[in-house]
């Protein structure tokens, strides 16, 4: 494996249980090139901390291989684990040691200087009077603070990060963002798992999306959002014709308003040229073509994932697209006695997901 990419991993399996029963990783083929900031996206379960304990060593796989800056993930674990900045999911510290205590204990375990931890400190608002106390007088959101800057203070070459945002507040979750783009701006390379959509969509190059341990699909953020449906709603004159017709059109709606007629439909990127030419002949009057978020992306996958929508209760900020907040609504109010009628699916659009492209 080349030690020009951050992180390769081919055929990475891994199954837990008797007989590997939980197929929590299938197949995992991704190739990061150092310089990018890479989101790794997916519900609960989906297995990105399996994949990210894998590449840290700390997992050996079931078969497949990987390496992490040119290392292999099994022989050279150590040495990785020397050399980048890591979170784990649900981080855990040392809780008799001070804040301070236990960063610099963290910091001697690597070997290097901490050269950011002010910046880091600053930006995520700790202060050292902060530090002085124990951890475990800490609040949730205090100790991933800490974790933030156990693995970023050093000034690794890779950060791997599981889930670096959970326990922040949406303010601290922006800073957290601005500091991994700027460690990205000076050549650093980051990869992140996230069950936040916008956080990905706002800061990362390129997205893997995993579901059931299987890759469902690994894009840049602008690639997936371009080749996502558009949501058309136009005012014409008269009734347009053939509108049914057009390929890749899909939840067309014409309604008469006033003396006019609404059309509403979504189309595939490549219909919208057709189906403007249409609503022109019949005499455009208001047109609002929008492309659709990579949140929308991201439910075109997971659209019938079952645990997208039980795990919207416990994760106000995941996925939510509307439909699917209104839906985690409905489970909130449905009294504990109740027969379980709650909303068990997502919402499923008739997306055509995007074609097969070839991936770095
Ligand atoms: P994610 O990080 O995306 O939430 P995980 O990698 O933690 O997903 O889990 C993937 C699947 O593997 C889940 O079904 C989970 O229950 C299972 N799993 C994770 N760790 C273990 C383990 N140590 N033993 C058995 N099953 C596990």
């Amino acid at each position: 494996m080349s030690s020009d990419n951050a992180i390769e991993t081919r055929g990475l399996t891994k199954h837990y249980g008797k007989g590997g029963t939980i197929k929590a990783l299938t197949s995992l083929d991704l190739t990061i090139a150092r310089g990018e900031l890479f989101g790794f996206l997916g519900p609960n379960g989906a297995g990105k901390s399996t994949a990210i304990r894998t590449l840290l060593g700390f997992l050996h796989p079931t078969s497949g291989s990987a390496s992490v800056l040119g290392l292999d993930v099994v022989k050279d674990s150590v040495a990785i684990r020397r050399r980048i900045g890591y979170l784990p999911s649900g981080f855990a510290v040392y809780d008799y040691m001070s804040g301070k205590e236990y960063l610099d204990h963290m910091r001697d375990l690597t070997g290097r200087p901490s050269l950011l931890r002010h910046r880091i400190m600053d930006a995520l608002e700790l202060s050292d009077a902060v530090l002085k106390r124990p951890v475990r007088d800490y609040s949730r959101g205090m100790r991933q603070k800490i974790g933030v800057v156990q693995a970023m203070e050093t000034d690794p070459e890779l950060l791997i990060l599981d889930e670096p945002s959970e326990g922040l507040d949406p303010l601290m979750q922006r800073s957290l963002q601005e500091l991994l783009l700027e460690r990205v701006a000076v050549g650093r390379t980051v990869f992140f798992s996230s069950h936040l959509i916008s956080e990905v969509e706002r800061i990362c190059n390129r997205v893997a999306i995993v579901r059931g341990g299987k890759l469902v699909a690994l894009e840049t953020v602008a690639t997936l959002v371009r080749f996502q449906r558009r949501h058309v709603s136009a005012l014409v004159t008269r009734k347009p014709l053939r509108m049914a017709g057009i390929s890749g059109v899909t939840d067309l709606k014409i309604v008469a308003e006033g003396r006019a007629f609404r059309v509403t439909c979504d189309a595939e990127a490549v219909a919208v040229p057709k189906l403007i030419a249409r609503l022109q002949s019949a005499g455009i009057r208001d047109l609002l073509v929008e492309a659709a978020s990579l949140e929308e992306a991201f439910m075109s996958y997971y659209g019938d994932a079952h645990d997208v929508v039980t795990d919207i209760p416990a994760l106000p900020y995941a996925l939510a697209t509307s439909a699917v907040k209104r839906a985690a609504k409905r489970v909130r109010r449905t009294p504990a006695t109740a027969p379980k009628r709650a909303v068990k699916r997502a919402p499923k659009r008739p997306v055509k997901r995007p074609a097969k492209r070839a991936s770095r």
